[in-house]
């Protein structure tokens, strides 16, 4: 590495997702002096390529839609998420500062969101469920507002977006899938598609960003208009301390040593560990090798958090009954060689969509959340197999709602299908014999699954008998709007494996955000946030936007509390001067 030089601040923060954005956000807007680093080229990490969701109960948002929520409800609600994993401390400080972070982001910064009327938690019909009033999606953001910045903020996943452009929210989706059927939809995707090709020509990218990409660019406008510098391609290395207090980092800018002193904090954002083999190997039991599992999260994300933090006393929690938060995934040769990792959320739900295993059988209910859908595969496959499915579908359905990357009518098919992604067949028959499944079983399970289809049931596995299972599927189709008969050829079919979309086991941290020692007592001047921070979800998935919501609500504490410590510090320093204890009294 080439010469060393130094940086002195009061906030070192690494990571430019959610997270470390809400925490940097929050500590300058507190006075402090924040610097943001970020590894890759580009910022926003996982972020800029989520859905932009954030799950946060009782905020105003809610209560503009007339939805409030019993005091207990959401910390009921997680109890029973979480069950023996349930950590009562940090989840009351969740409830009690999600809503106050986001009215602090959407009064003083370029953050907004919008709130749909309906948007099912994934086991709405548990104790403290809701049917809508905590999930809220990212407000589309203009990418002109980030200036000449905006040619650093990382791309959506290409396996989600149509032409380059995401699209911002299930209304969205909705007129672009019905495209061909309504002459409204029609005239929106034309606008839209025009809008985003004048962008493109112009300026070399679309510029209505959405979703993930929305939130990523929001944050960074917020964070810029603070003058917060972020510094891309700059790597922290290690963690430096003075007396088991922590005092900065090591860093390598662009191949150049940096010390940096953080005088108050150092607040880790780095993401979690999803393209960390050794922990994979280590949490992931799907995964022995660590190689048997695909993540659509950014190559980047490789748990440096986790690991400069053990370094220095920090513990991982082990103990998680899900490491991660699955999601089943099909992969795909780009255009340009690479692989692509499509995550398969809302296809599985669609009327005439089934699952099923190498024997030909399903294994549950295919409209269940990805992360449930995941945990089903994994205990249904036989020990020693390969841990996929196959999702099955008939032409109509493939031409109506699409399946994974494949796009619906008017959309060509040929390159799926010359690459392998997709396999076709006209009877049920070869289809079962060129994906390699028991064929007398799938014979049986598609008559099955029929006859019942035909009058809307599904009593094998429920499938369209939740809300959230419905409202993932298609609310045009009745008499269930998530079953469907695989009836007329062509046949299809798609294989899927075992993914994630982010790492929830993470550092043990309190309330405050501060990274805790084996002794459980906080590490001084060391925080984690969002997924270096070990989720407060229990390993379970519990709706729309529940590693986001925490994200940047754990960013505000974080920026909160570093700055109230600061606070307290320099009462310590003022008290200790003498005949100082007066001055305090009336500060
Ligand atoms: C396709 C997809 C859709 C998703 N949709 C949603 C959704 O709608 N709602 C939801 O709640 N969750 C969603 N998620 C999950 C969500 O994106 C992540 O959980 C979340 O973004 C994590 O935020 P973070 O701030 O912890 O990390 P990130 O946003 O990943 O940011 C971490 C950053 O730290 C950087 N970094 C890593 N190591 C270092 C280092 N040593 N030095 C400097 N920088 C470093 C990384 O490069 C990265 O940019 C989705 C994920 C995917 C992949």
């Amino acid at each position: 590495m080439k010469q060393e030089s130094e940086y002195s601040c009061d906030v070192l923060v690494i990571g430019s997702g959610c997270s470390g954005m809400s925490a940097a956000i929050t500590a300058a807007s507190e006075g402090l002096n924040v610097l943001v680093i970020e590894k890759e080229p580009k910022f926003g990490g996982s972020t800029a390529r989520s859905g932009g969701w954030l799950w946060i109960p009782n905020t105003a948002l809610a209560k503009v839609q007339g939805i409030y929520e019993a005091d207990d409800a959401a910390r009921t609600y997680l109890q029973h998420e979480a069950g023996s994993s349930f950590d009562g401390e940090r989840v009351d400080a969740f409830i009690k500062n999600g809503a106050e972070a986001v009215d602090f982001f959407t009064a003083k910064t370029a953050v907004r969101f919008d709130m749909p009327l309906v948007f099912p938690d994934y086991h709405a019909e548990a104790p403290g469920g809701m049917q809508g009033g905590r999930s809220m999606v990212t407000r589309p953001f203009d990418g002109r507002e980030l200036g000449a910045a905006i040619k650093d903020l990382a791309p959506a996943l290409p396996e989600l977006t149509v032409f380059g452009m995401m699209l911002g929210s299930g209304k969205e989706i909705v007129h672009f899938m019905r495209v061909t059927k309504s002459i409204k939809s029609a005239w929106y995707v034309t606008k839209r598609l025009s809008r985003h090709f004048a962008d493109v020509l112009k300026h070399g990218r679309g510029m209505t960003l959405t979703n993930g990409n929305a939130l990523a660019g929001r944050l960074a406008k917020s964070l810029f208009d603070l003058n917060v510098p972020l510094w891309l391609n700059t790597k922290a290395l290690s963690l430096t301390s003075d007396n088991g207090r922590i005092t900065g980092a090591v860093l390598d800018r662009a191949g150049s040593k940096v010390r940096v002193s953080a005088n108050r904090a150092v607040i880790l954002a780095s993401g979690g560990f999803p393209y960390d083999i050794e922990r994979r190997k280590q949490l992931f039991r799907h995964a022995p090798t660590g190689s048997e599992h695909f993540s659509p999260s950014p190559t980047g994300n490789t748990g440096d958090g986790l690991r400069m933090a053990e370094a220095v006393g920090g513990q991982v929690t082990t103990t998680l009954p899900n490491a991660a938060a699955w999601v089943p995934v099909s992969t795909l040769t780009r255009k340009d060689g690479t692989t692509g990792i499509m995550p398969h959320f809302i296809d599985r739900a669609k009327p005439g969509v089934i699952s099923v295993l190498r024997d030909g059988r399903r294994f549950t209910n295919e409209g269940n959340s990805y992360h449930d859908f995941v945990q089903a595969l994994v205990k249904s496959t036989p020990v020693g197999e390969e841990i996929s499915a196959h999702l099955i579908c008939d032409h109509k359905t493939l031409r109506t709602y699409g399946l994974g990357s494949v796009a619906p009518f008017p959309m060509p098919i040929a390159r799926y299908l010359r690459v392998g992604y997709l396999t076709k067949a006209s009877t049920v028959d070869e289809l079962a014999e060129k994906i390699g499944v028991n064929a007398l079983n799938f014979k049986e399970t598609v008559r099955g699954y029929n006859a019942e289809a035909r009058l809307g049931r599904d009593s094998l596995f429920g499938k369209g008998s939740t809300a959230y299972n419905r409202y993932q599927g298609d609310a045009l189709h009745s008499p269930n709007p998530c079953v469907a008969p695989i009836e007329k050829g062509p046949f299809y079919a798609l294989k899927i494996r075992v993914g994630d979309i982010g790492t929830f086991a993470g550092l043990k941290t309190d309330s405050s955000c501060r990274v805790l020692n084996c002794d459980g007592s906080p590490i001084d001047g060391l925080f984690a946030v969002g997924n270096d921070a070990c989720s407060i979800m229990g390993g379970n998935y519990s709706g729309a936007g529940i590693t986001l919501g925490p994200a940047l609500t754990f960013g505000y504490i974080a920026g909160k509390a570093v700055a109230s410590a600061t606070l307290a510090r320099k009462e310590e320093t003022v008290m200790d001067a003498p005949g100082a204890k007066f001055a305090v009294v009336s500060h």
